[in-house]
């Protein structure tokens, strides 16, 4: 490329770049990243301070548990680290059709409005093919979707239902298996993706569903087709955090236990707080710049809670995301109800 043309398109994009960074910080929505210096655990190395963590997905506190750690290093004595390939390749390990079986066993519009889900499935009438995709517990305010009566109105009108199970893979239902199993939907929700990377401490997602649906994916998913397939690590710490969450109940408990915990005490401190639905406590702020405050000074107390603002939810809903985890001790809630306090003293 002519050395003219370079100069002209680096000055073009430095200046693009700077005006556009300009703009997101003027309108406060200005992101930085944090650096986290040790394990996921309720408690953080946050840019070099201790912290408490209500910021995280890792909602059974798993992540770092020694039964991971020893499946996965078992794995990559065994297998090695890279998985080589693309699954229809020679990327297709032992592991990869293991941890399918697992998670086979354990298997896991407008928002909740079924009056315009109707709507638009009558409006929807001629197509061939109708798909209704919603979350079941909602990433950003812990909700549960009405799943029965979407499931019903998709029967009624011949459309077929996907669900995205990320935030209650490992937390509801028998075995932890998602809100699908809990509701008894499994036979009637034709597609039931999850992560593996949240309640199951490690990375990665599935798919679950009948054979058919398996076989057509292997066969017309893009994304499976051309990535390289997920490595031994990974599918063997998934298969024990999988075993870790059916043998280990009361993780679900503590967590419910902390939840009501925090939710009551500052609920007592006159916060507004909807019942708890989730790991998920959504504590509505108003303006970004109101709630981004509140998030810095709670941090100043070492309480580690992300305010969430637009684009990622409505202008003018700007909230404190507050996670809860099994592994919060009583001390760790005690300090966080402190120090809400305190600052909601000086506001
Ligand atoms: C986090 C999340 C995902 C993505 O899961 P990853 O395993 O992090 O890729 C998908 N859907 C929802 C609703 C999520 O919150």
């Amino acid at each position: 490329m002519p050395w003219g043309v370079y100069y002209l398109i680096q000055a073009m994009t430095s200046v693009n770049i700077q005006d556009e960074l300009k703009e997101i910080r003027n309108a406060g929505l200005y992101r930085r990243l944090r650096r986290v210096e040790n394990g996921q655990g309720p408690t953080l190395l946050l840019d070099g301070r201790e912290v408490i963590n209500f910021s995280s997905n890792n909602y059974l506190g798993i992540a770092n548990h020694p039964a991971l750690a020893t499946a996965a290093k078992e794995a990559i004595d065994r297998y090695g680290c890279g998985s080589g390939a693309s699954r229809l390749i020679s990327g297709n390990m032992t592991l990869h059709e293991e941890l399918e079986n697992q998670l086979a066993e354990t298997i896991v519009y407008v928002h909740c409005d079924l009056g315009q889900l109707e709507e638009a499935l009558k409006q929807a009438g001629s197509c061939r093919r109708k798909l209704i995709v919603t979350e079941t517990i909602f990433s950003m305010d812990g909700d549960e979707a009405p799943l029965t009566g979407i499931v019903e109105l998709a029967e009624k009108y011949d459309a077929a239902v996907m669900v995205d199970e990320a935030h209650a893979t490992g937390i509801f239902g028998p075995g932890g298996a998602g809100v699908v199993s809990k509701l008894g939907l499994v036979d009637r929700v034709l597609v039931q993706m999850g992560t593996l990377g949240k309640a199951l401490g490690g990375f990665g997602a599935y798919v679950a569903g009948s054979q058919a649906l398996r076989d057509l994916l292997i066969n017309r998913c893009r994304s499976f087709i051309f990535t390289t397939s997920l490595p031994p690590a990974i599918m063997a710490m998934a298969m024990a955090a999988i075993d870790l969450v059916e043998r280990e109940p009361e993780r679900r408990e503590a967590l419910w236990n902390n939840c009501r915990l925090l939710s009551d005490g500052l609920k007592k401190m006159g916060f507004s707080l909807g019942e708890i639905q989730s790991p998920i406590l959504p504590l509505i702020i108003g303006e970004s710049d109101t709630c981004m405050r509140l998030s810095e000074q709670l941090l100043e107390r070492g309480v580690f809670a992300q305010g969430i603002r637009p684009p990622t939810v409505p202008p003018g809903t700007s909230r404190l995301r507050i996670t809860l985890m099994a592994t919060h001790t009583r001390e760790h809630i005690q300090i966080a109800l402190d120090a809400f306090k305190e600052v909601k003293k000086q506001s």
